[in-house]
């Protein structure tokens, strides 16, 4: 069976692409196959480059840099969300940070400052975003953002992360239900470990990555461009009925204890 989906009548924000093994850009590879047009944000300068080069060869598209903490950045960049194009019908945060200090020693040690970056970076953003999107979003239209497995299950130096990505999927059935009247759908997809810039400054995550490869029920990670088709499921009218989730693409990983 073949499903083609068909956004050529939608426009879409993705948050948080840093290069072209970020999860952002290949949610939106599926998002530009489909039709959509997409603007992107950047958080710094020294990113503009890469995203160029990345979207040189698409028409229907454009970025902007803006720090999901800095309100005068996020103000700017809905109002040229608003100027290009009027309306908006998809928001992809793929956003995450935590200090490198927070996930070397122990959790019990995590300091304030650590946290509050954490939870502000990794899930007010969320909440941020879709503030600022409101009153662009058309009915029916469908958010999503990118969480890990650490947020249910001890991952060894996941620390104060894990408790940021608790912290984004409660937001997240939150956020589901005031945007419910409208049928506007807020998701979040748990995604297994990827090979990206966010993935390899947490400590350890070569042996995580290599084991998850082993203990998956498929016994292989899920890959980015996985990642990218449950999005498009849940951003286009194919994932209507379904709000404020956590949907796994991990190849069957958070299921298994350790596989024999
Ligand atoms: P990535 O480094 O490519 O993307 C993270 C993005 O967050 C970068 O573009 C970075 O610039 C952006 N960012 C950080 N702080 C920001 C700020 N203040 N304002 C704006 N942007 C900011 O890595 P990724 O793995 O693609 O991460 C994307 C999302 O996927 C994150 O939420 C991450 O936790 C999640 N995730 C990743 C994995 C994995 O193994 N890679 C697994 C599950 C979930």
């Amino acid at each position: 069976m073949s499903v083609s989906v068909d956004l050529s009548s939608k426009t879409a924000l993705v948050m948080g692409v840093a290069n072209s093994r970020s999860l952002g850009w290949a949610i939106a590879e599926q998002l530009l196959k489909a039709g959509a047009r997409v603007g992107f944000s950047y958080q710094g300068e020294r990113l503009q480059g890469e995203l160029q080069k990345l979207t040189a060869g698409y028409e229907n598209t454009w970025i902007q840099q803006a720090d999901a903490t800095n309100e005068d950045e996020m103000t700017a960049l809905f109002a040229r969300v608003k100027e290009e194009f009027g309306q908006l019908d998809i928001l992809v945060h793929s956003i995450a940070f935590a200090p490198r200090s927070a996930m070397e020693g122990r959790f019990l040690d995590t300091t304030p400052e650590d946290w509050n970056t954490a939870l502000t970076v990794s899930a007010y953003t969320l909440v941020s975003a879709a503030r600022h999107a409101e009153p662009l979003l058309r009915d029916g239209s469908s958010i999503v953002s990118l969480t890990y497995h650490a947020s249910q299950q001890v991952v060894p130096k996941y620390n104060v992360m894990g408790v940021a990505k608790a912290a984004l999927e409660a937001a997240t059935r939150y956020l589901a239900a005031d945007f419910g009247e409208r049928e506007i759908r807020v998701n979040t997809i748990s995604a297994g470990p990827m090979r990206t810039i966010a993935a390899r400054s947490i400590p350890g995550f070569g042996g995580l990555y290599d084991k998850g490869a082993r203990n998956a029920a498929f016994g292989r990670n899920a890959t980015p461009e996985e990642v990218g088709k449950l999005a498009l499921f849940l951003l286009s009218d194919l994932g209507t009925g379904v709000t404020g989730q956590t949907v796994y693409v991990d190849a069957g990983l958070s299921i298994m204890t350790v596989k024999e």
